[in-house]
């Protein structure tokens, strides 16, 4: 009797080396996964997308003087420097000016430049903004008539459609 207890001891150590076993196993498998994923995205911009969503989920893509994380001090043509924690962004900050992910941006707290100032309440930046992206209309050869001409009809025909949801 003494003796099968013995064995039943050797036996419940041996059963704490397999389950050392399984787990990891299951790191090999987890890794397995992520390398597959990684070569699954389409184009980098995707794999972009993706890898910012899955770290933040709770937070939408927004501009930066919209950030739910980081207070933005608002100034109507402040770009000498920063304005009080206008460089700080989170993942999901975009630079009103270039459209895109703040951390993407040449220019962010650039002095002379700063993009982190902008927002949508000030003329000044509007008007930056409007410059940054009609300089990439330009690149598809449109003159300056052209494109004022296609935004104003664009403008026009976005209000016509609010007036007609608007009396219904
Ligand atoms: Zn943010
Ligand atoms: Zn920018």
């Amino acid at each position: 009797m003494m003796g099968t207890s013995g064995k039943s001891e050797d036996i419940i150590i041996l059963s704490d080396e397999e389950d050392d076993k399984d787990t990891s196993c299951l790191i090999v498998e987890v890794e397995a996964v992520k390398k597959t994923v990684g070569v699954l995205p389409v184009s980098p911009q995707d794999e972009d997308l993706v890898v910012t969503f899955s770290r933040r989920p709770d937070v939408l893509p927004h501009a930066r003087y919209d950030c739910p994380i980081h207070l933005f001090m608002p100034t109507d043509c402040e770009r000498t420097a920063p304005m009080a924690n206008n460089q700080l962004i989170c993942d999901q900050c975009f630079c009103y000016v270039c459209d895109k992910l703040a951390s993407l941006c040449e220019m962010w707290c650039c002095s002379g430049e700063c993009h982190c100032n902008s927002h949508n309440k000030s003329d000044f930046w509007n008007g930056v903004r409007n410059t940054a992206l009609l300089g990439d209309l330009q690149r598809f050869n449109l003159t300056l008539s052209e494109v004022d001409h296609r935004l104003r009809n664009a403008g026009a025909k976005r209000l016509h459609a609010l007036n007609r949801v608007w009396s219904f």
